[in-house]
């Protein structure tokens, strides 16, 4: 039950093409949260990954403006409403942010919400605003969800940026997702959370920081009351976690912690930049149900870069053997991350 840190270094004895044995390390992690293993291989990041020299050019579609369901005028006319019962108007706005049903819904509310009218947003050069107005959006419309529908207590906001991601469009926006049925994450999250207050009286993710913040290594910095590390044992490369220690429903967020966080997603865009990686997943999961022990916690994650021939980050080691791996220490990422917190 308690939070335990393990990392385990393996060797591979090889002999180089040039004849010299040498020993490659692998590290293996323990994630203190699911227990689950992923595995850092530093001898692929000796390697430059493909198209990551430089940063990608802008996707050919950049400018197509015109066959963009999101963008004026065609969002009026292409894009769904939401019912009377969750906005008579049918679509939610927010300063520059509106947010309508997906029309390819993945759970009983499933809702699309953009940032603001700009098509094509190069990495890092977002407005923090527009991201501000866009997280308020999603948490008004489950709000408003959770109210009309009490059972929709698992609840989700979720960014793919660039189609390498699983954005099926460029036009930058994020997905909001509310289901009477838990996902695997929501499962095993919502019962590790609770078994671990029940058995310590103390709340999971803040026991985590706590450790986190004595050993230092991984804390990167703050906005606000979000609290940024990157994962210890990561399971997507350069992972990033912003946590606010002792919250637990999105309700209880107040507006101000909403553009905290908007600031700090556009920081850890930032950082990705100056990695020369335009793609990464998003994700805040949250149980509405009054009563659960699970913190709120941002997970951003670099995914292959959105360009022309590029390898996908799922091999068949991961795909197969169920451990990810990533190529640099979660260290190295802090390191790399505060620069931009600073
Ligand atoms: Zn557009």
């Amino acid at each position: 039950m308690t939070l335990q840190f393990i990392a385990k270094t393996m060797r591979a004895r090889i002999i180089q093409p040039g004849g010299a044995a040498i020993e490659r390390p692998i590290e293996m992690r323990i994630n203190p949260i699911t227990g689950r293993t992923s595995r850092i291989t530093f001898s692929r990041g000796l390697e430059t990954e493909p198209a990551t020299e430089r940063l990608p050019d802008p996707p050919p579609d950049a400018r197509a403006t015109d066959d963009c369901p999101f963008c004026p005028p065609q969002l009026e006319r292409l894009t769904p409403r939401l019912t009377s019962a969750i906005e008579a108007g049918g679509r939610l706005t927010r300063g520059t942010s509106v947010l309508f049903p997906n029309l390819f819904p993945y759970a009983a509310y499933s809702a699309v919400s953009l940032f603001d009218q700009q098509h094509y947003v190069p990495i890092g050069t977002a407005a923090p605003a527009a991201y501000r107005d866009s997280l308020l959006n999603c948490g008004d419309y489950l709000r408003r969800v959770r109210i009309h529908d009490p059972e929709m207590i698992y609840q989700a906001i979720t960014q793919n940026h660039c189609p390498s991601a699983g954005g099926s469009l460029l036009h930058p926006h994020l997905q909001v997702h509310a289901d009477r049925v838990a996902s695997n994450h929501f499962r095993f999250l919502e019962r590790r959370a609770a078994a671990y207050f029940r058995e310590t009286g103390r709340r999971l993710f803040s026991d985590y920081l706590a450790r986190e913040r004595i050993d230092g290594r991984r804390m990167i910095g703050v906005c606000g009351p979000w609290q940024w590390l990157a994962a210890f044992a990561p399971e997507g490369f350069y992972e990033l976690w912003a946590l606010l220690p002792d919250v637990t429903a999105l309700g209880d967020v107040p507006e101000t912690a909403w553009g905290d966080l908007a600031e700090g997603i556009i920081r850890a865009q930032k950082f990705y930049r100056s990695l020369n990686r335009n793609a990464y997943n998003l994700g805040l999961l949250a149980v509405a149900n009054g009563k659960s022990a699970l913190e709120l916690r941002v997970v951003m994650v670099v995914r292959p870069n959105h360009a022309p021939w590029v390898r996908s980050d799922h091999t068949g080691f991961e795909i197969m053997l169920g451990d990810m791996a990533t190529f640099n220490a979660p260290e190295e990422t802090a390191r790399g991350a505060r620069p931009f917190w600073s």
